[in-house]
């Protein structure tokens, strides 16, 4: 079920909420679109990359890393892009590149991340109702636990299961499970909040597990 508001959620008998992070709390694509640009800005100024090259060997990268470790975490390290952007642009590993772009890629991204409308709200009235809350992400934990220290989750959520963690992304049902063992509690128990039909809502669903999912308009 679609929702436009977050209120939209029935929270009766719910013992614990499965949270969905990117494109759910937060919107996506703006905090990249800023922190990209920094990027392509430093590797046209330091590295003699031109923007325009650096936003289509970007693809061609990122599309080549989904493709080698699809279904883990790593399939979305911009470390990785940015090595195979690199190799792809002079045939040769930079080091310094990967490592200084993928600093300046998350440093503005997390500086830029913040709750968008509606979500502090919603959390805040789901803690006051005693719901334990779990964070159900696909990426690598290091990153996921930065996003989890910016928006300080501490506050509401109780446990983080990231995909690297899990050693599969959603919709495998290990990821949802793992989490529900550290909430410890049962399918019927739980509801799903996420933005992606087929990663947050089906798999949800295919372990009987209630889902909701939000798009852009939900606030
Ligand atoms: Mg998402």
């Amino acid at each position: 079920m679609v929702i436009s508001n977050w209120n939209d959620i029935d929270l009766t008998e719910v013992k614990g909420l499965l949270l969905d992070l990117d494109d759910t709390l937060y919107h996506y694509e703006p905090v990249h679109k800023r922190a990209f640009d920094a990027c392509a800005q430093v590797a046209e100024t330091n590295y003699q990359i031109p923007k325009d090259k650096f936003k289509s060997l970007w693809k061609i990268a990122r599309d080549k890393v989904h493709t080698d470790v699809h279904g883990q975490g790593a399939s979305h390290s911009r470390l990785l892009y940015l090595q195979k952007l690199y190799e792809l642009y002079s045939g040769k590993t930079n080091a310094e590149f990967a490592l200084e772009m993928e600093e300046l890629y998350w440093t503005v991204f997390l500086n830029e991340m913040s709750f968008r409308n509606g979500v502090e709200a919603f959390l805040q009235k789901a803690k006051e109702r005693g719901i334990k809350m779990a964070i159900v992400t696909d990426l690598t934990a290091q990153i996921q636990l930065q996003k989890w220290q910016k928006l300080e989750l501490h506050r509401y959520i109780d446990f983080m299961i990231s995909s690297e963690e899990a050693g599969i992304e959603k919709p495998a049902p290990y990821i949802f499970e793992l989490a529900l063992q550290k909430l410890q509690l049962q399918t019927n128990e739980v509801v799903m909040i996420g933005d992606n039909a087929t990663k947050d809502i089906a798999g949800a669903q295919a372990l009987q597990i209630k889902a909701y999912q939000v798009n852009e308009k939900t606030e």
